[in-house]
């Protein structure tokens, strides 16, 4: 298993407020879920067929210290292509800090803080690149209503393709497709 799945929260979410609207969530971490599969798959067997072609995977970064994934946070908000493509909406960026327990990892928008958990053996699920592109991709796509609606999908789809390729970026959108939910391009 690969741990649970990546969830935001808002600050000052909580309590007995009405939750937000967010019906495409266990859809996308379905996909998403698959493709973290058939990555670590892909380690012993790079080529899949997918929708007709034949995709050669890259391989995805795993970290070893949230150091590691604070360079890769602040690397992917300075490539030119996302820098053109999207606002920064926080002047400072992006802070990574460690999250206690081991179920989820999540972005808070009040302070722009993507939160991991980076504990041993299986604790250690959240540290891999699609863990920590899924929550760029809340800081870059603002927080809608629809967290992980068809602006977020679009958000991450697009920083997949300039962080890992277009091959990964393939595979996800195939399997959003899959699973019943329109990528929306
Ligand atoms: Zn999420």
């Amino acid at each position: 298993m690969l741990g649970g799945p990546s969830d935001v929260v808002a600050e000052g979410a909580g309590g007995s407020s009405t939750p937000p609207r967010d019906a495409d969530r266990t859809a996308v971490y379905e996909a998403e879920d698959l493709v973290h599969r058939l990555m670590d798959r892909s380690l012993d067997r790079p080529s899949l067929q997918v929708a007709g072609s034949t995709l050669t995977l890259p391989g995805e970064r795993k970290f070893a210290s949230l150091e590691s994934v604070q360079r890769y946070v602040d690397a992917v908000l300075a490539l030119p292509r996302v820098r053109a493509e999207y606002s920064e909406p926080s002047a400072a960026g992006v802070t990574v800090r460690r999250r206690r327990g081991n179920t989820q990892a999540h972005y808070e928008f009040g302070t722009a803080t993507l939160a991991l958990p980076t504990g041993l053996g299986t604790a250690g699920w959240a540290m891999r690149e699609l863990v920590v592109l899924h929550e760029l991709a809340h800081h870059l796509a603002g927080d809608a209503v629809a967290r992980h609606g068809t602006l977020f999908r679009r958000t991450l789809l697009d920083l997949i393709d300039a962080a890992l390729g277009p091959e990964v970026r393939l595979l996800l959108y195939v399997t959003y497709v899959d699973v019943g939910i329109d990528p929306v391009l």
